[in-house]
């Protein structure tokens, strides 16, 4: 592989097209200056909001429309900077951002408080005098369930107007990891030199066929982040303690309960996730690492083999336009209008996959209202890169919807629920590519993609899942975390996972420094939720439950208008029980069931 590319070398088409937010930097700069101006338009209903139904209205209706343009700005900056960090444009762009908003959200701050300050009935009453308040109703509920953990309104606004300096820990991390992290390349065996990122590793080298790569590789990898332990684990500990803080203050029982509390899920629906996955599937995924074992022909499994892929002389490699062709007819099942949208991501340039210096690695998806939705990936011919597009189109797809149905306020579901349109599309990728072909080993490829889906967000997350679960327990406990704390703490979750099947090195303590997903609250285990959503509702489908595909589109276009538990069962399935998640594991017992029994001899 050659050398990374600086961002201007690159070209332009695999690049996504930003203009649709802003034609260029002076409009940019143009409207974060008018926008900091029309706050005003909120802050004359200061003091009103109580007054009646007209003014409740009226404060609502136009603090969405600046939101509106504040979402705007804020998505232009983090897609320049997760595109190129090391632009110091980009990097002034968002620290302006950062800096009105945090100024912004000091004035918005009296919001809330005013609305917690109007009485139920007196809310209920509104409700029923305005009708245009009606799509704001669960939005005013919401509100008032937050009631008993609201602070006095002058506490409140000092909080929000501190926002950005609370949000530090997370700008440290991203800044640090996309611009002052780097990786030493590596001489694999043949004599190559090999060039070393974060991206590289995860979508290549922890794949790699030759075990003495992915050997070499980890080795690097984890020699750098153990340069930057003790920073990460300040950084960490700085966001988990202003976690507890606010949770305490606030009154809650605990952190978790506060962070499931904006989640709208109840503790039960969340240690199921985390218990009886981990329960359940370790024995079925300790039978996939002895099998990969024995395909290496490894005398034991090492923690940086357990991705590798499982047929080594087999590992197909895709353009990005065949990759563009598989996922468009593997979606046409879920209808014209849903089709379209996937189309429009393509043609329009919706979607970064360039590889270049300073681009932030992983994929995300970002969906601001009132213009397209942003895909952001590194493109490097990999199939599995095809899963992972396919992933994305599903954020894509439903917040695309969901911002064409509803008002801004109503567009974003739980998290709990967030990943099941997108792992739908992954389970749906699969399914078209199993019936295009009769090639024995293609086939079993297709089933080893949709175990690392399950991988990725029934191991990988879930256990980051876990692992702060302890984290979280041991900060209100007082204990420090210091980097040895979290090393341990994270071992010993991968240790219990994997028990003694796999052979454990020391660096494998130090990946709790991968996530960026520990400053996004409980975020990890919610992704085992939307594939375990997904996956019941991908066997609705094929078994042709009446309006399976109908009742699905529903639930992307209804948004965040009802909470996820709520939202689930419109689809008829019941997240309350144990059932689906019992009948995903179960699922990928039979997937490890049918790859061990394609290489029985
Ligand atoms: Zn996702």
């Amino acid at each position: 592989m050659s050398k990374i590319l600086k961002r201007h070398e690159v070209d332009e088409v695999t690049t996504w097209d930003v203009t649709s937010l802003f034609k260029d930097e002076t409009l940019f700069e143009a409207e974060l200056v008018s926008v900091v101006d029309d706050v005003e338009t909120v802050l004359q209903y200061k003091g009103k909001l109580h007054e009646d139904a007209e003014h409740l209205f009226g404060a609502i209706k136009t603090l969405e429309t600046l939101q509106e343009r504040l979402v705007r700005l804020s998505t232009y900056a983090m897609l320049q900077i997760s595109a190129d960090g090391t632009n110091p444009i980009h990097q002034a762009n968002a620290a302006k951002v950062s800096a009105s908003f945090a100024d912004i959200a000091g004035k918005l701050a009296f919001f809330e408080p005013e609305i917690l300050a109007i009485d139920e009935t007196t809310i209920h009453h509104y409700l029923e005098e305005e009708q245009q308040l009606q799509p704001y109703k669960k939005m005013l509920k919401d509100i008032l369930a937050k009631k008993p953990y609201t602070l006095l309104p002058e506490v409140e606004e000092v909080l929000a107007s501190l926002s950005d300096v609370l949000d530090a820990p997370y700008m440290i991390y991203e800044r640090s990891k996309s611009s002052d992290m780097t990786f030493n390349s590596f001489v694999d065996v043949l004599g190559n030199t090999r060039p070393m990122s974060e991206a590289l590793y995860e979508d290549e080298y922890e794949m790699a066929t030759r075990s003495n790569v992915r050997k070499l590789a980890y080795d690097r990898f984890v020699e750098t982040f153990d340069r930057y332990k003790n920073t990460y684990a300040a950084t960490y500990a700085t966001e988990v303690q202003k976690q507890v803080t606010l949770a305490k203050v606030r009154g809650y029982d605990s952190v978790i309960d506060m962070l499931l509390h904006g989640q709208q899920v109840t503790k039960t629906m969340y240690e199921n996730q985390l218990n009886i996955i981990q329960e359940e599937l370790a024995p079925h995924m300790r039978r996939l690492a002895k099998l990969k074992e024995k395909i290496y022909q490894l005398d034991k499994i090492r923690f940086c083999d357990l991705k590798a892929t499982i047929d080594p002389d087999f590992e197909p490699t895709i353009s990005f336009e065949e990759a563009e062709k598989n996922i468009i007819a593997a979606l046409e099942p879920l209808g014209i209008e849903y089709s379209a949208i996937m189309k429009k991501a393509f043609s329009d340039r919706w979607i970064d996959y360039a590889s270049n210096v300073g681009k932030q690695s992983g994929a995300f998806c970002a969906s601001p209202y009132g213009a397209h939705p942003y895909i952001l990936l590194t493109w490097t011919g990999n199939a599995r890169g095809m899963f992972t597009l396919a992933h994305e189109l599903g954020h894509a797809g439903h917040f695309y919807l969901a911002n064409e149905h509803q008002t801004l306020f109503n567009t974003e579901p739980s998290t709990y629920f967030v990943e099941a349109p997108s792992t739908m599309n992954e389970l749906l990728l699969a399914e078209h590519l199993m019936k295009q072909t009769d090639d024995p080993r293609m086939k079993r490829w297709i089933i080893s993609a949709l175990l690392d889906t399950y991988y990725h967000n029934f191991v990988t997350h879930l256990l980051e899942g876990a692992f702060q679960q302890r984290v979280y327990t041991l900060a209100e406990e007082g204990v420090p975390l210091t980097a040895d704390v979290l090393c341990e703490e994270k071992e010993a979750v991968i240790r219990n996972f994997w028990g003694d099947t796999v052979e454990l090195d020391k660096g494998v303590g130090l990946t709790w420094m991968r996530q960026p997903h520990y400053y996004m609250g409980l975020y990890p285990y919610t992704y085992s939720a939307g594939l375990t959503v997904a996956t019941a509702q991908l066997q609705k489908m094929k078994r042709n439950e009446d309006d399976a595909i109908h009742r699905w589109l529903e639930v992307l276009r209804a948004g965040g208008t009802k909470k996820p538990v709520d939202l689930i069962n419109m689809l008829e399935i019941d997240m309350t029980t144990t059932v689906p998640i019992k009948e995903a594991v179960a699922y990928v017992g039979k997937l490890i069931d049918e790859l061990e029994k394609s290489f029985a001899p």
